[in-house]
Formats: structure tokens, sequence, C-alpha cells
């Protein structure tokens, strides 16, 4: 990329290295960095810097917010005694969508996936547990219906059943490997009536 000169490229590199990114549109984004004006440059670089700097996990439920609680676990209205079990915030947001769950969550921030190397220790799981000594009548399990969202289902089902507290999943109506995000909300609420005692 030296056609470009050393700035240019470690531009496009960086903008590279972020997932989705691939090499074309790095290059379509610098070009665009650069021909913006320099104060909105500065104002998406200071938004970013701010955003990391600000935004932390949510001291109950581990879901990305700029407070201490985030607005879920701090409204009186939502039902704490029901936790939905999700692998990350997008997860929450899409639930959040249908407008109909009245419970709260709890992000785990991934899956178990033994080929990634990622075990019960890399993942919320331990915070979980944590909210599971407070008054909790149901544990609803909606990590992804891909092979790493069953297995954490099946971990965290077997590690809650001895505590008699009960364990559910959302029904099958998920489409395998899909991610939770995409799925309509209409499927979503259907997958959640349905949900099945483990
Ligand atoms: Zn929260």
């Amino acid at each position: 990329m030296d056609y470009y000169g050393a700035q240019m490229g470690k531009l496009i590199e960086q903008l590279s290295s972020l997932p989705g990114i691939g090499s074309k549109t790095a290059q379509r984004l610098a070009f665009h960095i650069i021909q913006m004006p320099a104060d909105r440059v500065e104002q998406l670089a200071g938004t970013m810097v701010e955003a990391r700097k600000k935004i932390r996990y949510c001291r109950e439920c581990c879901t990305l917010t700029d407070q201490e609680l985030c607005p879920i676990c701090s409204n009186p209205a939502r039902d704490k005694s029901v936790i939905m079990v999700v692998e990350n915030t997008r997860d929450l947001a899409a639930y959040e969508k249908t407008g109909k769950y009245e419970g709260v969550y709890h992000v785990l921030h991934g899956a178990i996936s033994p080929m990634l190397g990622i075990g019960p220790s890399d993942i919320r799981l331990k915070e979980l547990m944590k909210r599971l000594e407070q008054d909790v009548r149901e544990v609803i399990i909606a990590t992804n219906s891909n092979l790493e969202g069953e297995t954490t289902a099946m971990y965290i089902s077997r590690l809650i059943k001895p505590t008699g507290i009960k364990v559910t999943r959302i029904a099958n109506g998920v489409p395998v490997g899909g991610d939770l995000e995409y799925i309509d909300e209409i499927t979503l609420l259907r997958a959640l009536e349905g949900r099945i005692e483990l």
C-alpha cells in the first residue's frame, strides 16, 4: 500500500482490522474520511474514544451501559425473578424490541466453544450464578441454536438444576445457526412463548 503514503496506509490498515471490513472497504472508508470536514472527523473520533471510556458492564446483568445499573435493571416495573440468558447485548436488544418481555436479562458475552478454546470461565457465568442467590423463579436460556449456543444451554441448565430454580429453553422456532439479532420479532416471541422446561 506504499503508493498511498505511510499515513494513508496506516489508516487503511487500521480500518481493515475491524470486523467485516475487507481491504477494499477500508480503502473506500479511508478516502471518505480524508475528504470529510476536519471537525466531522474529530467528532467521529471523539465519539469513539468517549464511548470506549464510558461504556461498561451493568453491575447486575453485565450488559453494556454507561450507568452502574442499566435502564432495564434499574426499572422497578421489570420482574427481577425471571432472568433471560443471552449471548450478547445485541440479542438483548432483539428481545427488547418485541416489547413483550417483562423480566430481566443476563448477558454472557459469548458462548462456550471447545473448538475455539472458550470455556465456562471465559463468559459471564459466575456472575449469573451469583444472581441466583437472590429470589429467582425462572431462568430462560436464550442462547443461539448453533453448536456453541446449545453447548452453553446444556452447561447452564446442569449448573442450575441442583438449585431447584426452573430452567427453560426458548423453542426451536429460531433457525439453526441464526443470530438472534436477525430474527424477526414474531419468531422471537413464538420462541419465547413456546419455551420448554429443561
Ligand atoms: Zn442490567
